[in-house]
């Protein structure tokens, strides 16, 4: 059994100063679970008790090519010479909106934030300038930050899966009920949902805001038709397309998921891989757009374009553009999922892949949901039951079957022999637990 008696002792102290003894709410695992970590190396990390993981939640996504990547760091270390933020501009700002721009055929200008939530927040208020229309959609089980304008989600869990529509409820207290009168919200992959709210509210809706894979949502994925579709809905009523590539930005693609599913965003918006953990943010678009920042658009920040994250971000996005990194990580993450495939088949346990191998979804049935609506279908009581096991073994994934894993460029074979093993034996105790279970309950009736 792994020990987590210094992380136990560590949250009851850091409880007392820290709500939840966290810094993000998804941190808190509960109080015997909730985890510190003492420091990651490539694609593992080790928590105060010196248990070793190998981590497929890479810090939701930022780890794009390994902890404690030397070039990056190496990069950092420069760019700390330089001396930080000074409250005006570097050349280096210019030197990474160029690669983005190359990389990403629709960001024609960049502005840099310094997290997901401000770049999505200020895509909006962009959208809502250009467009003089304040209402904006997205997607049932996207996830775009936490600002207030889009901490609403779809209720699925608590759905009959019949009638009407989910509920729609905000994540939370605190988020201002008026915030609810912008937000719109459809199912993923039907145009027809999307054209009725548009015909709807078309006086008021400005920016319909996607991820063309469901970061948040176990790795749900657009089909292509769907995209073309709702890409000429948008341009059909004024609309603008923000495509939030948060998680998918120069990960599933060197030009992130509009290169994956040929699509071209009005606006983007791009954070996590950017640097390989490097705190920074991107919101791009079209130049008539992105032009509104400065004619009469506000935006800002102490630190953006800070010179550590500047220099880390052009150091990974040279790595990415420039070598064969993407590829590394997708063809670790199909051979993961031919091996985990492999020892479910074996077992006779339903499942799918949803996603990209790079940002891959596992479902526990046959048929990977094409929606959220659907996500209610698979059996994500085995999922739920497996998540700690694996935990146990050294294996980091979400205990929330909707968060994907992550891979990155150091998983190497040794990870992969080493995951696929230690997946066998958690999947087997998770079957006995089940079935004991199940023969407890049936025996109580
Ligand atoms: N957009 C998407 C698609 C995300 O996945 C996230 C975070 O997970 C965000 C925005 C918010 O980013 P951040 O956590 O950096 O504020």
């Amino acid at each position: 059994m792994r020990s987590l008696k210094k992380s136990n002792q560590h949250f009851t102290k850091a409880a007392k100063r820290l709500p939840l003894g966290v810094s993000s709410n998804f941190r808190y695992w509960g109080d015997d679970n909730t985890i510190y970590v003492k420091r990651g190396k490539g694609a593992r990390i080790w928590d105060i008790d010196d248990n070793e993981y190998i981590d497929y939640r890479l810090a939701y996504g930022p780890i794009i090519l390994g902890y404690a990547d030397p070039r990056v760091d190496e990069a950092a270390r420069e760019g700390m010479r330089r001396g930080g933020v000074f409250a005006l501009s570097t050349e280096m700002e210019y030197e990474l909106a160029e690669r983005i721009g190359k990389m990403v055929p629709a960001a024609e200008m960049v502005r840099l934030s310094n997290s997901g939530t401000e770049a999505v927040m200020a895509a909006l208020r962009v959208a809502r300038a250009y467009t003089g229309r304040d209402g904006h959609i997205v997607l049932e089980g996207g996830y775009h930050g936490v600002f207030s304008e889009v901490m609403w989600y779809s209720e699925v869990e608590e759905w009959d899966g019949k009638n009407g529509a989910p509920e729609v409820l905000p994540f939370g207290d605190g988020v201002p009920r008026i915030t609810k009168r912008l937000f719109h919200t459809a199912p993923i992959n039907d145009a027809n949902a999307i054209e009725d709210v548009l015909k709807k509210h078309s006086n008021s809706i400005g920016a319909f805001l996607i991820e063309a894979i469901l970061g948040n949502c176990c790795g749900i994925t657009a089909h292509r038709q769907y995209l073309k579709d709702i890409r000429a809905l948008c341009d059909r009523y004024g609309v603008l397309l923000i495509v939030d590539e948060v998680k998918t930005g120069f990960r599933v693609a060197k030009g992130g998921a509009q290169e994956l599913f040929d699509i071209r965003a009005d606006l983007c918006t791009f954070a996590k891989a950017i640097a390989n953990g490097y705190p920074i943010a991107v919101v791009a678009g079209r130049e008539d757009v992105m032009s509104r920042i400065g004619d009469a658009v506000v935006h800002g920040g102490t630190f953006t374009g800070h010179s550590v994250s500047l220099a880390a971000a052009n150091k990974t996005l040279e790595i990415l553009d420039e070598t064969d990194a993407l590829k590394t990580i997708e063809h670790y993450g199909l051979r993961l999922q031919q091996g985990l495939g492999r020892i479910l088949d074996e077992r006779g346990v339903a499942h799918s892949f949803t996603g990209h191998p790079a940002l891959m979804g596992l479902f526990f049935a046959d048929e990977a949901p094409t929606d959220y609506r659907a996500w209610i279908d698979s059996d994500y009581q085995f999922y739920n039951a497996l998540a700690p096991e694996l935990h146990e073994q050294g294996i980091l994934i979400e205990p929330d079957s909707r968060e994907p894993w992550f891979m990155c460029e150091a998983h190497n074979v040794e990870c992969l022999e080493e995951t696929l093993d230690k997946f066998e034996r958690a999947v087997d105790i998770t079957i006995d637990k089940l079935a004991t279970k199940q023969k407890r309950s049936s025996a109580a009736r």
